[in-house]
């Protein structure tokens, strides 16, 4: 970095590489074999004449742009600590809240806003990934707001996302923030599995009647493959047949798991990926890429036009700036005039991916293929060798699983649920390790009156993949277990 910046000026400030440039540049070098940093500097260096510096001298183009040392410091620490999702409240958001609220009441009192902006007096304040998103969250916003107000009955109102028992809180939150109705789908399920949800093409046929019947608009199903709570799998097969018959857009969020695909023993987890029209992996999690890398496919080559669909102008591209990708010296801020041909950022909202992208590939690149399967590998054998642990002590149980992922799931053999949670308080008490409890129905029937109170299983889970997870852990961690659940049966008695 201290080479790149001493070196800067010597760059020509503007790039203007033709289409494809990079294709015999970087070319086929992520292979089994790590780079040495030398090397892989090298490649990222073969870059630079390619890049338009923002941070040149001779730079005064859109707008500046600047990561001085003080933000290259913040980016290392933050990507140092790399904490995860902000959903669960109690984790990592209310310190992440306190400071973003912090700052953010900094910020406005550095620039003199009105009371109204400031949260103590019920406004709303946050740090998004990009201005885009924010756009993104106040079109929504207004949206919803003169949609609620004044159009109830709208056929947005009409339209229907699903997801199912086993979907991320993420899922959820998408749904209801681009206004779909939020429908879930039960589903039947083989009662001693935990990790696999087999749905039924004729069940999800018969919920999107159902809400044809009443006037509905079945719009998006997305499911998972490799649930949060117990990395279960749905059955693609089956959903993307009710799918396709209704027009339903299938998602597949396979957040965790979809990146073990890269094990050929594990290849059948994304087996009828084709069946879908999009899907996730996150490059953050088992792949060690640094948050905020979440990778996305779409199928369809018209996903440009649906993003930038608009009725009012007779459903053509509207994209929005007035610059085309080969002719970018104007300002592409205003929408003056129709581009031949969408910007990316036209329809996928986000700005710098880019600078995830040389991350990302310095990362890939500096391990090689051969390391990232083999870490990967190492996850699924220190799972098992947990699963080994537990299964020699009576006093556990483990859940049953059809697949070896590398989430191990466990509770006291013998005790309710709410023994089960006594005992997850006191292994967390010190917080000498850090595991979460789950929950899943054994059992779904269609009959709502039911009791289902029962049929819940409290479960607590080990997910493995951190990449400083060794044997040593896996063993401190059970020894910790194993000696809370001595202190545990121990009072009990
Ligand atoms: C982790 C995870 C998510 C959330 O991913 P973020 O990138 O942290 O938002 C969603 N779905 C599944 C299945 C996950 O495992």
């Amino acid at each position: 970095m201290t080479h790149y910046y001493e070196n800067l000026e010597k760059f020509p400030v503007k790039a203007d590489p033709p289409k494809g440039a990079l294709k015999g540049v970087l070319k086929d070098i992520f292979t089994a074999k790590p780079r040495s940093s030398t090397e892989l500097f090298k490649e990222f260096e073969k870059c630079l004449p390619l890049t338009t510096h923002w941070q040149h001298p001779l730079y005064f183009s859109f707008f500046p742009g600047n990561s001085p040392p003080s933000a290259i410091y913040g980016d290392m620490a933050n990507t140092a600590m790399n904490e995860g999702f902000n959903l669960t409240p109690d984790v990592t958001e209310k310190r992440n809240v306190e400071v973003e609220l912090k700052v953010m009441d900094w910020v406005a009192d550095l620039l003199d806003l009105p009371e109204c902006y400031f949260p103590k007096n019920g406004a709303h304040a946050l740090i998004a990934n990009t201005a885009g998103h924010t756009f993104l969250l106040a079109s929504l916003a207004a949206k919803n707001k003169i949609q609620m107000e004044h159009y109830p009955n709208s056929i947005v109102n009409k339209q229907v996302g699903y997801m199912t028992p086993i979907s991320n809180l993420a899922v959820e939150r998408s749904i209801k923030f681009s206004n779909l109705k939020l429908h879930h789908i039960e589903c039947e399920r083989e009662d001693h599995l935990v990790d696999e949800f087999p749905l039924k093409a004729e069940s999800i046929e018969r919920e999107f009647q159902k809400d044809i019947d009443n006037g509905l608009v079945p719009t998006i199903f997305i499911t998972s493959l490799g649930s949060t709570a117990s990395l279960s799998i749905e059955n693609v097969k089956e959903i993307s047949k009710a799918c396709q018959k209704y027009g339903v857009w299938l998602h597949v969020d396979s957040a965790q798991l979809g990146v073990y695909a890269a094990l050929p023993e594990l290849r059948f987890v994304l087996d009828d990926i084709e069946l879908a029209d999009s899907f996730t992996t996150n490059g953050h999690k088992s792949l060690g890429c640094g948050m905020g890398t979440s990778f996305m496919w779409i199928k369809h080559q018209d996903y440009p036009k649906y993003m930038s669909y608009n009725s009012e102008s007779g459903g053509n591209i509207t994209a929005s700036s007035a610059a085309s990708a080969t002719n970018s010296d104007e300002l592409p801020i205003s929408s003056t005039q129709p581009s031949p041909e969408p910007y990316r950022s036209d329809v996928f909202i986000t700005g710098p991916s880019k600078n995830r992208a040389i991350r990302t590939m310095i990362h890939l690149l500096s391990l090689g293929k051969k390391e990232i399967k083999d870490h990967l590998t190492t996850t699924l054998v220190l799972a098992d060798y947990f699963r080994e642990l537990m299964a020699a002590d009576e006093r556990f149980e483990l859940m049953e699983t059809k697949n070896k992922f590398p989430l191990v799931m466990f509770r006291l053999k013998g005790f309710t649920n709410d023994e089960n949670h006594d005992f997850l308080n006191l292994v967390m008490k010190d917080n000498k390790i850090f595991v979460v409890s789950s929950s899943i129905q054994t059992t779904y029937s269609d009959d709502k009156e039911s009791d289902d109170q029962d049929s819940e299983v409290m479960f607590i889970r080990l997910n493995v993949g951190t990449l400083t997870h060794e044997k040593k852990h896996i063993l401190q961690a059970f020894t910790h277990i194993q000696d809370c659940a001595a202190e545990y049966l121990g009072d009990k008695q």
